[in-house]
């Protein structure tokens, strides 16, 4: 394993909350561990003891395949007992609240709790109650930061600097959690943003995060170097918001006449789960510009790297405290 010089770390954060938290130091040290960790998850024996001892707790209120998985494995990865929280056979059922129910988590001493929830703040709510760690793995429209650290991290690997990158994120803007996230770490690092979709799917918010904004995906996929297509959230959408599917894939679907129309290069991008036919049809997302699959074995070791950092953290407070209690007495 490349070596991790922990002396080094400049991270301090106690929880992952939101990408709008972090600073570009703070991504490319995500960045820099993770790919310390891709070399480990290659190996035939693929765990480091980093974590051993501590406890990772998942709970997820809503539905995630890659995300879920993901954080299980790089918990398991890093030694961890991991306890995957099932929502459908705990008092949540019987009307406990989140914040009691995350009390009983931690009353067990469990470490980092990592939480997929559809409302927005969920995450930063319970990390203001709570001493053990908190990751934010979604929370509702509002963000999804360890997607960005994932997207970023699979660009920054695959080109290096990613400064002045014309990147083009595409489809239903405004119900994506993703889209805030990774406007937020694309920015930070330099790279040139541009969003598209129909109008009632593209806030003008967005602009402030300093992206561009555009209707016309014809217009804009011949300078795209990265075309990141986002599908349309029907969870969290009322209706009415554009005409209908068909509509939706003739003006903003991806397809092999598009693709003729993009640079030679142009790379595809997707947080998942696609829809195939919809925001692209097989033989984009199994073709040679997609990177989706590449995306998923990053997010393990971009995970790592975030139970690796806020242990880090977790290690240096617990240090202090035993020092100035030792001070004290
Ligand atoms: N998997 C991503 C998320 O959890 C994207 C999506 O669901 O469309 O937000």
């Amino acid at each position: 394993m490349t070596m991790l010089q922990k002396e080094k770390l400049q991270w301090s954060h106690q929880h992952l909350l939101g990408i709008r938290e972090l600073t570009e130091i703070d991504i490319r040290e995500v960045h820099s561990t993770a790919f310390a960790f891709k070399e480990v998850i290659r190996r035939r024996i693929k765990k480091v003891p980093a974590l051993r001892g501590r406890t990772v707790v998942n709970l997820f209120v809503e539905p995630s395949t890659r995300t879920r998985v993901s954080f299980e494995l790089a918990a398991q990865r890093m030694s961890a007992d991991v306890l995957n929280f099932d929502v459908s056979a705990s008092s949540f059922k019987k009307g406990e609240s989140l914040l009691d129910t995350v009390l009983n988590i931690q009353a067990l001493q469990s470490d980092i709790i990592v939480l997929r929830h559809p409302d927005a703040g969920a995450a930063h709510l319970i990390a203001n109650h709570l001493s053990c760690s908190v990751i934010n793995a979604g929370d509702g429209a509002h963000e999804h930061p360890t997607q960005a650290l994932l997207d970023t991290f699979t660009l920054v690997e695959k080109l290096g600097d990613i400064t002045g990158l014309p990147v083009l994120i595409s489809g239903d803007i405004a119900h994506s959690r993703v889209a805030r996230s990774l406007v937020l770490a694309l920015r930070l690092l330099g790279a040139e943003v541009t969003l598209c979709g129909p109008a009632t799917l593209l806030p003008q918010e967005f602009v402030q995060l300093g992206a561009s904004v555009t209707h016309d995906f014809d217009g804009a996929l011949p300078q795209a170097r990265v075309i990141y297509l986002l599908r349309i959230q029907h969870e969290r959408q009322q209706s009415g918001l554009f005409p209908g599917i068909g509509e939706f894939i003739s003006l903003y679907g991806m397809n092999e006449e598009r693709l003729s129309r993009c640079r030679p290069d142009v790379i595809i991008m997707h947080p998942g789960p696609i829809n195939r036919g919809v925001e692209l049809p097989s033989s984009i997302a199994d073709g040679p510009h997609s990177l989706i699959l590449e995306q998923v074995t990053n997010g393990l070791a971009v995970r790592m790297a975030v139970l690796y950092l806020l242990n880090h953290a977790r290690l240096k407070t617990e240090r202090c405290s035993r020092a100035s209690a030792r001070s004290g007495a």
